[in-house]
């Protein structure tokens, strides 16, 4: 071979050599700038003028939910964590029950902390509610707890009442108040017209006492009408004196008809009142209903708390002849719902 021949091949391999190396050059830079271009598809749009898309986080916790958020209890119940099911949410979508480092917080008066229980106030009355909020992880929500006290909740075996100063507490032929009870809170029924001059029986509790004057002076701005007290808190005693004088007079079948015998009067709790109006001559009887007063009462009453606790065609459940004129304090949540719904204070507890 030549010497020329021979530098022309050299030429030539040095061409080929160089023309791969840029060849392998540029095949690097494409796949290297392509992957630069796509580092991660999920965060970020292969197209640079587009927004970044929000980073999806799997472990963010949306909301709490708990089921059920409405809750029953009775009063002074201790209510335990393991009667709901407490599940976390994920923003992801994943749902997961949790048992453990929940946190509470009771609000108001009706729920109260002792030693990390949940316990149901001693004062909390049928009707009444409270917030009880469950929080894990910083995120919080929310059970309704309402209270709701059966008959058989507030009564011992011997028959006596247990709650007897709760403002919804019942008393009836079956179930007594013990011949000690006072109720600490009765005051004079100032600034209402009275029939009667015994100050013991012009007496109310102060609940009772300032929603009856309440009532008394709606009547009166509403309808012009003039309504009389005549007969309010009752002691052990009076009602033993009263009941035997009536056993004395009608007989005792007749007297426990429209009398009650000593612990089983609701005038003993300083919660109810007999009203009455000229037009009934101040007295009692059932044709105070007849009255324009009587009627604007049935209607109104519930208003300010009060029911007509023995009502016409109820006399088997209440086990009283129908009382136009016996109203008693419960508290406007249970007043409206048993007028709204034609109950006795019985058969409301027995819903
Ligand atoms: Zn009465």
């Amino acid at each position: 071979m030549s010497r020329r021949s021979k530098r022309k091949r050299q030429r030539f391999i040095v061409i080929i050599v160089a023309l791969l190396l840029i060849l392998f050059l540029l095949i690097f830079k494409t796949i290297n700038g392509n992957t630069k271009n796509n580092p991660d598809t999920s965060t970020t749009l292969p197209n640079d003028n587009k927004e970044p898309i929000e980073e999806v986080k799997d472990n963010e916790i949306k909301e709490i939910k708990i089921s059920p958020d409405i809750y029953t209890a009775s009063t002074g119940e201790t209510i335990d964590l393991s009667n709901f099911k407490i599940e976390a949410v994920y923003k992801s979508g994943k749902t997961e029950e949790i048992n453990e480092n929940i946190s509470f917080i009771t609000n108001g008066n009706i729920l109260k902390n002792e030693n990390d229980k949940i316990i149901v106030s001693d004062n909390a009355l049928t009707a009444d509610s409270g917030i009880l909020s469950i929080s894990y992880e910083g995120v919080t929500s929310d059970i309704t707890i309402k209270i709701f006290n059966t008959l058989q909740d507030n009564i011992n075996e011997e028959g006596m009442v247990t709650n007897e100063s709760a403002y919804d507490m019942v008393v009836n032929k079956s179930r007594n108040l013990s011949s000690s009870y006072v109720p600490e809170d009765l005051v004079p029924l100032d600034g209402i017209p009275t029939t009667l001059q015994n100050p013991e029986v012009n007496q109310l509790r102060k609940v009772a006492y300032e929603a009856l004057k309440e009532l008394f002076l709606k009547a009166k701005e509403e309808k012009s009408f003039e309504l009389y007290a005549r007969s309010g808190y009752r002691s052990y005693n009076t009602q033993a004196d009263l009941y035997n004088s009536y056993v004395s007079n009608h007989g005792q079948e007749a007297a426990d008809k429209f009398s009650a015998k000593p612990g089983q009067s609701e005038h003993q709790t300083g919660l109810a009142m007999d009203i009455t109006c000229e037009a009934m001559n101040f007295l009692l009887d059932d044709t105070f209903f007849d009255t324009e007063e009587g009627k604007w009462v049935a209607e109104n009453a519930h208003r300010f708390g009060f029911i007509i606790r023995y009502p016409k065609g109820k006399e088997d459940i209440t086990g009283y002849q129908y009382e136009p004129w016996h109203l008693r304090y419960v508290g406007e949540t249970i007043a409206t719902e048993i007028y709204e719904n034609q109950l006795t204070l019985e058969e409301y507890f027995e819903q």
